[in-house]
């Protein structure tokens, strides 16, 4: 197609996103610090300010993962990305692998453990349940010959928090090495790798850390590292070897490994800044504070929660549609009338369940009363 064609037959120009409330399962809301951030020069990513720069990043993780682990970077995908990166580089073929499956992203760390070539022992929860421990030590008494325990934290599909301190306790007695996925949870609820002995774990940072979407915060014990490198088979991935990427986000002389999404990491370190000055305390006391103002409004429509109290994720509020209630067409007014965006179901929950995401930067409480207006005019 010649330019005059293609100009004829299609009519596009500069994209201009509108200004939405994200208020879903994610991404949340960018703070303009982060997005300005974003719009600085892009650098070189070999060059020394960069490196530097990368170095606090660093820093600024452990910080909010809690932990001393050296290895600590962000990973260069989405936290699809972090969750493929763990899996990969710690299975090798025909190892046993207990994964925790309590919503969507338990059956796709299910998925992982099979490509890389492992074998999965599922232990199931209902969906809206935290991961049972009891179940979890059953499966490892049976399976004494496993070698790592997967779960997630923080279940985006359901809006349920699983007790990580107690499964990696598990885990430690039964000599199985940890994986975690805190895509969810950083920034939102208390995560304390060294306290806890959690051996690799990933997020990502368009959740509670209110970064745009693309990169995942990854940290590994050296258990892990000794596991890595007295591997028999090479890692199958060449991008998500954490071996070669060493060379980059490892050593103070970096080596070229892939070009880096610079840019993004300016956001990502300013989003980390940010959580840094608040202080991890207070921001997960801030997502439990609007969690409960917005739970309080909820009730006053007779709205419920699919989660029990004691195990609801503040900043993931799952609640049933109401009866007689269209679902789409609720969605597609709030998006339309008041630029809000919210989450529907996902997988068993379609068309049930809408997830409330208050989040980093959306967890504040002119969001939480501008949609608890936004739901009652629109009921009404
Ligand atoms: N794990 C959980 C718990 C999630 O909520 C998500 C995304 O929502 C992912 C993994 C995958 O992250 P991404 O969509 O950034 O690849």
């Amino acid at each position: 197609m010649t330019t005059e064609d293609f100009r004829s037959a299609k009519n596009i120009a500069t994209f201009y996103p509108p200004q939405r409330i994200l208020m879903g399962p994610g991404p949340s809301d960018t703070h303009h610090r982060v997005l300005s951030a974003m719009a600085r020069p892009t650098l070189g990513h070999l060059d020394p300010v960069f490196a530097n720069m990368m170095e606090e990043i660093k820093d600024l993780l452990r910080y909010a993962f809690q932990t001393k682990n050296k290895m600590t970077f962000s990973v260069s995908g989405p936290g699809s990305v972090g969750m493929e990166m763990c899996f990969v580089n710690m299975i090798e073929p025909g190892d046993k692998v207990v994964v925790c499956r309590n919503g969507v992203f338990g059956s796709r760390m299910i998925e992982n453990v099979e490509r890389h070539g492992g074998v999965a022992v599922v232990v199931d929860d209902k969906w809206g349940e935290p991961v049972d421990p009891q179940k979890v030590e059953d499966a490892l008494k049976q399976h004494p010959d496993a070698k790592i325990l997967a779960f997630v934290h923080a279940e985006t599909s359901t809006g349920v928090l699983s007790d990580a301190q107690t499964l990696c306790e598990l885990a430690r007695r039964y000599d199985c090495l940890t994986i975690v996925d805190t895509v969810t949870s950083l920034g939102g609820s208390p995560i304390k790798v060294d306290e806890w002995g959690i051996d690799a774990i990933y997020s990502g940072s368009q959740k509670c850390l209110s970064c745009p979407p693309g990169l995942s915060p990854v940290s590994f014990s050296e258990r892990v590292t000794n596991l890595v490198k007295n591997r028999k088979t090479k890692v199958h991935s060449w991008f998500m070897d954490i071996g070669l990427l060493l060379g980059y986000w490892g050593s103070s002389t970096r080596t070229y490994h892939h070009t880096a999404p610079t840019n993004s990491l300016y956001a990502l370190h300013e989003s980390l800044v940010m959580l840094y000055e608040e202080g991890l305390e207070r921001s997960w006391a801030r997502h439990r504070r609007n969690h409960e103002a917005f739970k309080a409004g909820l009730a006053t429509m007779g709205i419920n929660y699919v989660v029990d109290e004691q195990y609801r994720l503040p900043q993931l509020n799952s609640v049933y549609i109401p009866d007689g209630v269209d679902d789409k067409a609720v969605r597609d007014r709030l998006l339309a009338d008041y630029s809000l965006e919210i989450g529907a179901g996902l997988g068993d929950f379609a068309g049930k369940v809408w997830r409330f995401g208050l989040m980093g930067t959306s967890s504040r409480v002119e969001n939480v009363v501008m949609c608890l207006n936004a739901l009652e005019t629109v009921f009404s």
